[in-house]
């Protein structure tokens, strides 16, 4: 079975296509600056890549990939109906998708429904699921959700102490993200540690250029950093994440600012880069720190600082964990972050094993603990987009059984 796994943000669709009798990928690529100067689109198969034409709207950038999958010269396949289903990503289920779910014009409507939670994904989302349905009309569609793995989270964990009737009305809670980075890798960790799923406690750290922790007991989400919007929790790329509401006030009287200006700044403009002066990216941070620059430290110093209390808060959370779980870029390759995260954590039973922090093989499963810490330490390379795919098999196995 091949399954077409789409992430489509306003300007972007990246592509990916897998086998999934293998789970092996296809070919992949991404559709950049959709609708704006110069777009193109990438293509990468067979150890290649290729560089097309853009695309105009979300309708053409599939139609281009699809053509694309397809050329009699450069394709991977003969032609669309080697193509099984299709799974996109959806940053935003709400309150209302637990699960991943089979896309039809009503799940369209309440995705669409739910863009006011995230603007800048939502819509194109919606925009994408039509325009396959209208290039591809009986492949069956799946829409994977950040949030799904989230739903599980008690009460007490995803309100937040406002007024019960503001949070009934207008539905602000706590929704998290990166569930499916989350979800893949607890998987992966329940095949590690040789235990079914839903006896693993575990505290996962995604840790990119947005960056989540997420408390999971007995296989299941109790607890994430990020909020009602990834705004929120341990300190990113270019988010300041955790802040008193306060700041947003100052700013607006200080700078002459609107909330929407602030909140702006509080994306793109805080978090490693606002504090070092330098670089959104670790590496560059990383180095600039290393060549003496004080506030890039200080920008590390406060992203490592930030990680450490959330992983402490959830230990206290789960009573213990039997594993913390690094992924994402900064999480899975950078060896300064995870041991400056986890220094001084021995009396609560995590000890890292500097040699093996320091030397394994990029790219696969490593636990990274020494033999007497109490609570394994491993890294495990994310792939959300194997997760959706097994998901978009799974669902579209039990449509097939069902007709
Ligand atoms: P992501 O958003 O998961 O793609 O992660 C992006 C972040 O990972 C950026 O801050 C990169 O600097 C960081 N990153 C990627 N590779 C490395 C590496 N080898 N060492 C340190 N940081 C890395």
């Amino acid at each position: 079975m091949n399954i077409l796994i789409v992430n489509a943000g306003s300007s972007s669709l990246k592509y990916q296509l897998l086998d999934m009798e293998k789970e092996k990928v296809i070919a992949k690529g991404n559709c950049e600056k959709i609708g704006l100067a110069d777009p193109f689109i990438s293509y990468k198969h067979s150890g290649k890549e290729e560089i097309f034409k853009g695309a105009k709207n979300h309708e053409e950038a599939i139609k281009k990939v699809l053509d694309i999958l397809v050329d009699k010269k450069n394709g991977v396949i003969k032609s669309f109906d080697e193509i099984n289903a299709i799974g996109h990503r959806v940053v935003m289920g709400g309150w209302i998708f637990k699960e991943s779910t089979l896309i039809d014009d009503k799940v369209i409507e309440e995705i669409d429904k739910l863009s006011e939670m995230a603007p800048l994904h939502n819509p194109a989302h919606v925009l994408c699921m039509r325009a396959c349905k209208k290039v591809m009309p009986s492949v069956p569609q799946v829409a994977v959700f950040d949030t799904s793995f989230h739903t599980t989270m008690p009460e007490k964990a995803y309100m937040y102490a406002i007024k019960y009737e503001d949070y009934e009305k207008y539905h602000i809670r706590r929704y998290g993200a990166h569930g499916t980075s989350h979800r893949y890798v607890v998987e992966e960790l329940a095949k590690v540690l040789k235990k079914d799923v839903k006896d693993v406690n575990a505290i996962t750290c995604h840790i990119g250029n947005g960056s989540s922790i997420t408390a999971i007991k007995n296989g299941k989400s109790v607890d994430t950093s990020m909020g009602l919007t990834p705004l929120q929790g341990v300190v990113m790329g270019t988010r300041s994440g955790d802040i008193d509401p306060t700041v947003v006030q100052f700013l607006c009287s200080h700078k002459k600012q609107t909330v929407d200006e602030v909140l702006t700044y509080l994306n793109k403009e805080c978090g490693l880069l606002g504090v070092s002066g330098v670089s959104s990216d670790h590496r560059e941070t990383t180095k600039a720190s290393d060549g003496g620059n004080k506030r890039a430290k200080l920008a590390l110093d406060l992203l490592a600082y930030s990680v450490k209390k959330y992983i402490g808060s959830y230990l206290a959370v789960l009573n213990g964990t039997d594993a913390i779980v690094f992924t994402g870029g900064i999480g899975e390759n950078s060896k300064e972050a995870r041991e400056q995260i986890l220094e001084n954590m021995e009396t609560l039973g995590i000890v890292l094993d500097k040699e093996k922090n320091n030397n394994f093989k990029r790219g696969q499963v490593e636990l990274i603990s020494a033999k007497n810490s109490k609570i394994k330490v491993y890294v495990i390379p994310t792939d959300e987009e194997l997760m959706m795919a097994r998901d978009t098999k799974e669902i579209v196995k039990k449509l097939k059984k069902s007709k």
